[in-house]
């Protein structure tokens, strides 16, 4: 029998990237457990080394980790899913739209991180052949929008806070339902990071 605190550890949310380590969703501890000991995803530990089940299994959890009880002992519970073969992203996806690009970009410009005012910005400029896609467009301050001109951020000298990549209702919806993201989620979450906080 569980008791009601390990059936809430099994309810953790854990992040799950896909073979290219976008992040694809966000799972329970329940799941992740399931697809880790199916061999169908590896687990992550803080310094993001990848780990199938046994070599999981054979980590000691300290203390203030989050852990369940088994037959062999503590486990820990992953906070990072990796499914190393498969490399979709999901369906569903959100419509290109001047309001979304903004959603997607944490209402911040790309390139200097201001708030406020905020343009689209082609970082492959229209008349160098950059089309209208989530890789292309970017949310952009009016004084970045000035600076940058018909040019490209490395003519520009200007840099993108990240990549532009297409999202996925899946992640955005799905994170901006998760109180707490954590430090370790950072480096796959780009700007979707500061939905949370905006939608509250
Ligand atoms: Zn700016």
């Amino acid at each position: 029998m569980l008791s009601n605190s390990e059936r809430d550890v099994l309810a953790t949310p854990v992040l799950v990237l896909n073979k290219s380590y976008q992040a694809v969703r966000v799972t329970t501890a329940r799941q992740a457990f399931s697809l880790l000991y199916g061999a169908r995803a590896r687990a992550l530990d803080a310094s993001y080394e990848p780990h199938d089940f046994a070599a999981w299994s054979a980590i000691e959890p300290t203390e203030e980790e989050l852990a369940v009880r088994t037959p062999r002992g503590r486990l820990c519970v992953p906070r990072i899913l990796w499914l190393c073969d498969y490399n979709r992203v999901p369906r569903t996806p959100l419509r290109l739209s001047r309001r979304n690009v903004f959603l997607r970009d944490g209402h911040a410009c790309m390139y200097c991180g201001a708030t406020g005012e905020l343009t689209i910005d082609h970082v492959v400029p229209r008349s160098r052949g950059g089309g209208g896609s989530w890789e292309n467009l970017v949310a952009c301050c009016r004084a970045c929008n000035l600076a940058k001109g018909h040019r490209t951020p490395e003519e520009a000298g200007m840099t993108l806070r990240c990549a532009p990549v297409r999202p996925t209702w899946t992640v955005v919806v799905q994170l901006a339902n998760v109180d707490e993201h954590l430090p370790i989620w950072e480096p796959f979450l780009g700007p979707a990071r500061s939905l949370r906080r905006k939608a509250s």
